[in-house]
């Protein structure tokens, strides 16, 4: 029963029995993992506290091949970002991006590179300017991808090879761009505005390579809100087509409700306390 250490990323957590918690974290030796953390919920601890989403911790946990929950033994905080704790809209960015870890990485496959670019997702998500935000989610969700080997094609034709000259559209089936030639054969495609397309062609980057930041052609502050959600939606469609359902992220929802209203719709706690819902 080997004893070993890695650095980790909360990606969520649930009850187990009356005081108790199962975290489900993102090791960046072990890849995703089910961790019992023992006595977490009975007034947290040290060990809760280093359980908490939106950190990095060093945890010490018992690796047994055969069990689903693995057992902590010892955990401490690396890396913390207040700034993500007091900023509820960089706590939904950076939630999105855990969200999103959890929804699509399978258990137990380990990719140190992945955990490198989640934990760069946190610090960018408590750091960028407010306008870049959306461009920090975009580009964390294009890593992802190219990290689990669906990079989607951006910047020519994903059936032909083509250069695209306006008319643009996106078929998530298809991993990508389609031209207008092309837009026949799909069908389901989605057309892009021509804004769009150009800026999603500038975060294009060479099969499995890491889109490199800030890579925008138009600085991150004057995309209209138009074209950021069109960026969003068609990025969130591409990989719920590679999971094969839908991916309802809390995050994106409290985001999507702020943008509505203009304004925070629930105090922070309650934000908080979805991180600690079950599921
Ligand atoms: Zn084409």
């Amino acid at each position: 029963m080997p004893l070993v250490k890695s650095r980790a990323i909360s990606l969520k957590s649930y009850r187990l029995g009356e005081t108790s918690k199962v975290v489900v974290c993102y090791t960046r030796d072990y890849g995703k993992v089910r961790l019992v953390a023992k006595g977490a919920r009975k007034g947290g601890g040290r060990l809760g506290a280093a359980l908490e989403p939106m950190q990095v911790s060093g945890v010490v946990f018992y690796l047994r091949q055969e069990r689903d929950l693995l057992l902590v033994s010892q955990a401490d905080v690396e890396r913390q970002w207040p700034e993500l704790r007091r900023d509820m809209v960089r706590m939904a960015y950076a939630g999105a991006a855990l969200e999103l870890t959890d929804a699509l990485v399978s258990e137990r496959e380990p990719d140190p590179g992945l955990f490198d670019l989640l934990e760069s997702a946190l610090d960018r998500a408590a750091g960028a300017p407010p306008s870049s935000l959306d461009a920090v989610l975009w580009r964390f969700e294009l890593s992802l991808a190219s990290a689990l080997g669906y990079a989607p094609e951006l910047a020519r034709c994903a059936v032909c090879a083509g250069a695209p000259e306006g008319g643009v559209s996106f078929a998530a089936g298809r991993g990508g761009i389609v031209c207008g030639d092309c837009l026949a054969e799909e069908p389901g495609a989605r057309p892009l505005s021509d804004s769009a397309a150009r800026l999603l062609a500038s975060m294009s980057t060479p099969a499995g390579e890491i889109p490199s930041e800030p890579g925008s052609a138009v600085p991150d502050a004057d995309i209209p809100a138009v074209v950021r959600d069109e960026i969003s939606e068609t990025l969130m469609g591409f990989l719920e087509e590679h999971a094969g359902r839908e991916l309802k992220l809390k995050s994106l929802d409290f985001l999507a409700q702020i943008r509505r209203t203009g304004r925070h719709p629930v105090e922070s706690e309650q934000v908080e306390s979805e991180q600690e819902n079950e599921g």
